[in-house]
């Protein structure tokens, strides 16, 4: 497992320091309500552990990264988005990260628009 990084806002809710609305929880990963939501349902799950992004979860724990796509079913299951949900990873801050720990967007509830902006 790696290190979690002291100054990282979801390491700190992953270790209960920082609240957060959490919805679904297994060995590998947290899922929490967006403080910002941007859909009728908009859930973030992330690993326990702290990598920069989904693509360096992948290479590094596999186990974890395959788990964030299992959670990211179990949410919409549990919210009920029969009709489709968009997942969305952003990486780099040119496609908008912010968040430089790895977490997958789970929105729905709403009818989505393509391309994103
Ligand atoms: O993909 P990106 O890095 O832009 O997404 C980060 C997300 O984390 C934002 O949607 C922001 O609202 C959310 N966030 C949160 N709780 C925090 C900090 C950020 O829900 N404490």
């Amino acid at each position: 497992m790696s290190t979690p990084d002291p100054d990282c806002i979801f390491c700190k809710i992953v270790a209960g320091e920082v609240p957060a609305d959490v919805v679904h929880e297994t060995d590998h990963s947290v899922a929490f309500r967006d403080l910002s939501p941007q859909a009728p349902t908009h859930v973030l799950v992330i690993p326990r552990s702290h990598f920069p992004n989904a693509a360096e979860l992948a290479a590094g724990e596999p186990d974890a990264a395959v788990d964030l796509f299992h959670a990211a079913r179990a949410v919409a299951d549990r919210e009920g988005l029969d009709a489709g949900y968009r997942m969305v990873l952003n990486t780099g801050a040119q496609a908008h990260q912010t968040v430089f720990h790895a977490h997958l967007h789970v929105l729905g509830g709403r009818t989505m628009g393509w391309p994103p902006g």
